[in-house]
């Protein structure tokens, strides 16, 4: 064994044991340069390549499009709390919006106090976190610049799996997406500003990712620190100053991984009708008249398509679910 565990931590987490192994490798003596990525320039061609590289696959996985900019930041999403609204909200007194559906939503409005004038228009607190708004009933202010969200609520898993629209045609939806970041598909071009902790999906902590669109960009509030304007950023590549090098080439690991894997395309294989071939079709009758023996029956897929079919609608306990998984991996063992 490799002595590693299973993992199941919230943040730092858990990283594709190929990008551990790969890093590792790599970590003495970086593709040949003599020294490792650590103690490398953030102005030399080789991470100059990582970091273009990291920002290339993000935009392939997530189709992100010319008219945003991506940018490796550092300070943590909770830095984002304050530079969301001090980059979107000209003066202090810019109207925004909150819906709140956890701690870290909650964490993000409070913040948003100092910099400008946010309205929590919901909050799930009363139901100790486990709603996410109906769309419909929201009550928008007219004049907000933005609607803030919390796609995925890290200590609550309360998650929105579809997201709200802004009211108004000046306002611009702004996502933190530490937690779901890369899990699954998402069309950026809803949102305004996206931002993301590395330490969950993507990589180590210490590299932030924001996604803004490029028209939001310039307006920061004059009292906004330079760090935390996102123009600093985006006019030098996200290399104004010594950026998170090391953190920045794990998640250009991971990003790559994801690419190799498929991406994040959406799977529209049904939950509740399950059909399989096997490799070896002669083996189908086996394979049915065994799970029969074992008190698995129906399996048979429909005539016009052939194969099998697991039909798992509501009343199928997760032990038939268990029990078929386990004979399906024995059934491979024994039929190489
Ligand atoms: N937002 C969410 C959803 C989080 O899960 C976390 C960290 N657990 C944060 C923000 C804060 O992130 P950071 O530690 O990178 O500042």
């Amino acid at each position: 064994s490799t002595g590693r565990l299973f993992n199941f931590a919230a943040g730092p987490a858990t990283l594709p044991e190929s990008v551990i192994l790969e890093a590792q490798a790599e970590l003495f003596n970086y593709q040949g340069s003599g020294m490792s990525i650590m103690e490398m320039s953030h102005r030399s061609k080789e991470f100059d390549y990582v970091i273009k590289k990291a920002e290339s696959d993000l935009r392939s996985l997530l189709s992100i499009s010319d008219d945003y900019s991506v940018l490796f930041l550092q300070g943590g999403a909770t830095t984002q709390f304050a530079a969301a609204p001090l980059n979107l909200c000209a003066s202090p007194d810019t109207t925004v919006d909150y819906i709140v559906t956890g701690s870290w939503g909650d964490k993000a409005f409070k913040e948003a106090q100092k910099y400008c004038k946010p309205n929590l228009i919901w909050s799930g607190k009363a139901e100790k976190y486990t709603k996410i708004p109906c769309f419909d009933s929201l009550q928008q202010s007219p004049d907000a610049r933005y609607l803030h969200i919390c796609a995925n609520e890290t200590i609550h898993g309360v998650e929105f799996k579809d997201y709200p629209t802004p009211a108004n045609k000046d306002s611009v939806l702004v996502a933190d997406m530490s937690s779901n970041f890369c899990s699954k598909p998402v069309d950026v071009s809803r949102f305004g500003l996206i931002y993301a902790g590395a330490q969950k999906n993507v990589g180590p902590s210490g590299v932030t990712v924001v996604i803004v669109r490029k028209d939001l960009i310039g307006n920061a509030q004059p009292i906004t620190p330079v760090m935390l304007d996102y123009k600093t950023h985006a006019d030098t590549l996200s290399l104004y100053n010594t950026p998170p090098c090391f953190a920045i080439y794990i998640c250009s690991l991971v990003f790559a991984d994801l690419l190799k894997q498929g991406g994040l395309v959406e799977s529209v294989r049904s939950l509740m009708n399950v059909p399989f071939t096997l490799r070896r079709p002669e083996l189908e009758k086996t394979f049915i008249a065994e799970a029969s023996k074992e008190g698995m029956v129906q399996l048979k897929g429909h005539r016009s398509v052939g194969g099998m079919r697991a039909s798992i609608y509501n009343a199928m306990p997760l032990a038939g679910v268990e029990k078929l998984v386990a004979f399906m991996k024995d059934f491979q063992a024994r039929n190489p």
